[in-house]
């Protein structure tokens, strides 16, 4: 349509439609040129509009773009894509641009890490390391992504240097604001600081390095901690099925953890169905304050058990198959044991 018109007349009309805004309208912009269009058609017909601006990547003249009457988006070129954010900080995602980005990132994150023994390491920090090399293989890279239900962790291990952020993570990982300071935790990629031998890396892989090295005592320590933090985890999903938020009050889970000398897991999982079940019911009855439900579910367990013990109320044992792959790789590669090893009350008693 506006490339029929002489060069001069369109020219004549993108000054009338941006500057003229007082004097005439779309509509009587349309009716004085003939135009066969709607007045919402006109600004898109419109061509860009020069600026006074070079590409500084290709040299290219820099276009705008008629945004409305009277006002125009920021310049680009058309040649590589590059904008010119005008006023605000550069949020331009060219290529140039990001390859600049990518060189800033290398500036920042690209130093040389002290790297630790993973034969110092304590306890903890090896099977948490372990459990994350073993789902990828790769001793120096963890994704950001495998962080998703361990924060609390990821921020030790960055606090303790054991882990840093990746000079070669995605560019994008990083906010574009306060670049490249900024960054998303679990999109970038993280440098492991871990010197491992060769040995331990294969113990690694085959699964055998805490099956191995590992006292009796520092297996069960490690059970446990598998064992209860899987509890805890079936317990708020339990309850949040029912749209209860459980609160872990510490006072409230010292007692709980009290059960594993006296219960097997799959019935412990037992009780706290029924719990979430009579908490949701009450709720739902108004017969209890959701509030208080939320407290005092963890508490209900227990005491739960106290009346069946008191009363000779058997508990069934729940479908064991339904615990997280955590426990499950605890129980088959550390304590080498079968997963119906979750049917039995574990106790582990020092000679
Ligand atoms: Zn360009
Ligand atoms: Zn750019």
């Amino acid at each position: 349509m506006m490339n029929k018109l002489p060069d001069d007349m369109v020219n004549e009309i993108v000054d009338l439609y941006l500057n003229q805004k007082d004097a005439i309208s779309v509509r009587e912009i349309i009716a004085r040129y003939n135009l066969n269009i709607s007045s919402n058609q006109l600004r898109k017909l419109l061509p860009l509009v020069r600026s006074d601006k070079n590409c500084p990547y290709c040299g290219a003249v820099m276009y705008r773009k008629i945004v409305s009457r009277g006002h125009l988006g920021d310049p680009y070129c058309k040649t590589c894509g590059h904008i010119f954010y005008s006023d605000s900080e550069n949020i331009c995602r060219c290529r140039k641009c990001d390859e600049g980005r990518r060189e800033f990132i290398k500036i920042i994150y690209d130093k040389e890490q002290p790297k630790i023994n993973f034969s110092d390491l304590s306890l903890d920090y090896m099977v948490l390391f372990v459990k994350l090399i073993r789902q990828t293989g790769n001793f120096a890279i963890i994704r950001g992504e495998m962080f998703w239900d361990l924060e609390i962790e990821r921020k030790i291990l960055l606090q303790k240097s054991l882990i840093s952020v990746s000079p070669d993570s995605p560019v994008n990982a990083f906010d574009i604001h306060n670049f490249p300071y900024n960054f998303f935790v679990y999109e970038v990629d993280y440098k492991i600081n871990i010197r491992f031998s060769q040995l331990e890396k294969e113990a690694i892989l085959e699964d055998t390095y805490l099956f191995g090295k590992l006292t009796e005592e520092e297996k069960y320590k490690v059970f446990y901690r598998c064992l209860h933090a899987d509890v805890m985890k079936r317990f708020k999903s339990l309850m949040k099925a029912r749209r209860l938020e459980p609160e872990i009050l510490p006072s409230a889970e010292l007692e709980f953890k009290k059960l594993y000398k006296e219960l097997s897991y799959s019935k412990i999982i037992t009780l706290c169905d029924r719990v979430a079940r009579f908490c949701s019911d009450k709720v739902i009855t108004r017969k209890m304050n959701r509030k208080v439900a939320e407290r005092g579910a963890l508490r209900m367990v227990v005491n739960f058990w106290a009346n069946c013990t008191r009363n000779g109320w058997t508990v069934a044992d729940s479908e064991i198959g339904d615990c997280g792959n955590d426990l499950k790789w605890c129980i088959e590669s550390i304590m080498g044991k079968e997963l119906t090893f979750l049917n039995e009350v574990v106790t582990f008693e020092k000679n």
